[in-house]
């Protein structure tokens, strides 16, 4: 793999007049970014292979819940700023085209990359009779080389001169689901790995000019390709590893009586070389990216011949902390068979409603599965129809929270949606026929609870 010098020549006046800009891939990131940069006055059509998606936003209506943004969209469809199409052809005139199609995991825990080959090589006939520049900057989260892989497939297929024709840069993306709109209008970073100066150079005046509309000046890093997408990867399985090290807190915890774990990670947060960010005991981290990307890294590191023992452990201590409270339902019903357990949260984390890799639903599935009758609840009546599309009939849903934990046998807080943190605990002694609660996302307290006729556990809690 051939890794360039750094690249530190600023962005030159020139790069403020790329005002055309389009997306492919119109989901979280995509769309996000589509109709924010739309709302300061840019031209952007955004391609996507999903013609609902695409019907839905140009209409005005998200397609996805995310908190905030349905007012931008709205917005500047209405202005005819954003429009939204399954033709790559209308992508022609574009001087930027951002890349955000999804980056799955194949089976075997390494990434996918077939839908950002098929993007690049759909762009690459765009290409083909362009005359001006084009600038293609890869949102999508993808492993070392796949930039540099991707200029080639552009190239092949377009039969242009990088450089001259265009330029292909990693700006991979940290935002979070549910505060997406606030991490892209107030992002902690941007990250530009280029591979030539000219891309650097133009995507850097661009950000500069949008954040300029906005009153912000985040820092700007410009490093080669291959360093920002490995940002991206290192930053995710950071994350994912300071989650799975307090969860292996929470596991020593719970046979010490009277330890909180909430204490501990309070405790070592006032440490400024910890702080206190990531240290939130539970039943494990999912959604699209963290789990797929500390899985794709791990791959990715056995390819180049390490043995990627920290990610390795990573990931075992995640897939593997759901089961413990299957364990101890187990224990405490007597077996699962017939027992009513309900799941508390089927989006992956309160303010969205996508469930990739939800720890709700994977509870959902291992309880369904040792043969208890699962009631899945979720406030967010999208991410339970999302889920339902998923898991089908192996278990039942409740749209309201009566109807979830009426003559039920246990419960656990899966999601730690502020709907469920505001219950009192005599809603489960009224509802529910064992009011047996474990508490995943360490929502209540549990003196509270404990003295109140709850049958309270919770994860990292040292049991009596
Ligand atoms: P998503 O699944 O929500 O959206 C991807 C969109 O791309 C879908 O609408 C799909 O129909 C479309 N698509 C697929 N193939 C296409 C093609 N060939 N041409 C045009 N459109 C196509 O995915 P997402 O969550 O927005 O993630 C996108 C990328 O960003 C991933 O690589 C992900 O890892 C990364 N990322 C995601 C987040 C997040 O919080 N969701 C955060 C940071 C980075």
């Amino acid at each position: 793999m051939r890794v360039r010098r750094l690249q530190t020549e600023p962005a030159d006046a020139g790069a403020g007049t790329m005002e055309k800009i389009g997306f492919v891939g119109l989901g979280y990131v995509g769309l996000t970014f589509a109709a924010i940069i739309a709302s300061q006055g840019y031209d952007v059509v955004g391609v996507d292979i999903d013609k609902e998606k695409v019907d839905s936003i140009n209409r005005g209506v998200l397609p996805i819940h995310e908190e905030g943004l349905d007012k931008y969209l709205a917005d500047v469809v209405s202005k005819g700023l954003l429009r939204a199409t399954t033709n790559y052809g209308d992508l022609a005139d574009r001087d930027i085209i951002f890349v955000a199609v999804r980056t799955p995991s194949r089976p075997d825990g390494s990434i996918d990359l077939s839908y950002v080959e098929s993007a690049a090589r759909s762009i690459g006939e765009v290409l083909r009779d362009k005359k001006s520049y084009t600038l293609i900057a890869v949102k999508s989260t993808v492993i070392p080389g796949t930039t540099r892989r991707l200029a080639r497939i552009i190239g092949e297929v377009s039969g242009r001169r990088p450089v001259e024709d265009y330029s292909v840069v990693s700006n991979p993306e940290f935002l979070r689901e549910g505060l997406a709109v606030r991490d892209v209008t107030n992002p902690s970073r941007i990250i530009i790995g280029e591979t030539d100066n000219r891309g650097g150079v133009i995507l850097e005046g661009f950000w500069k000019n949008f954040y300029h509309k906005l009153g912000r000046s985040p820092v700007i890093l410009r490093v080669t390709a291959e360093a920002a997408e490995t940002v991206k990867y290192a930053s995710n399985s950071f994350l994912a590893c300071k989650i799975s090290f307090i969860n292996t807190i929470a596991r020593i915890c719970e046979h010490l009586p009277g330890c909180d774990v909430l204490d501990v990670a309070k405790g070592m947060g006032l440490d400024p070389r910890i702080g206190p960010h990531f240290l939130r005991p539970g039943l494990g981290y999912g959604g699209s990216c963290l789990p797929k990307d500390v899985k794709a890294f791990r791959a990715f590191a056995e390819e180049l011949g390490e043995d990627p023992y920290l990610l390795d452990s990573i990931d075992k201590v995640n897939e593997t902390q759901p089961l413990r409270v299957v364990s101890l339902l187990e224990e405490k019903l007597g077996g699962l068979k017939g027992r009513i357990i309900v799941v508390l949260g089927a989006a992956f984390k309160p303010g969205t409603d996508d469930i990739r890799e939800s720890r709700g639903l994977l509870l959902a599935r291992i309880l369904a599965g040792r043969g208890a009758r699962v009631r899945l609840h979720d406030p967010n009546s999208k991410a339970l129809e999302n889920a339902r599309r998923v898991l089908g009939d192996t278990v039942e849903y409740a749209s309201s929270l009566e109807e979830a934990l009426q003559g039920a046998h246990a419960a656990v807080i899966a999601t730690d949606w502020p709907e469920y943190g505001a219950l009192e605990p005599s809603v489960y002694t009224r509802l529910m026929e064992r009011p047996l609660l474990y508490d995943g996302r360490r929502i209540y307290d549990p003196e509270l609870y404990s003295s109140s006729g709850v049958e309270y556990y919770a994860v990292g809690l040292g049991r009596p």
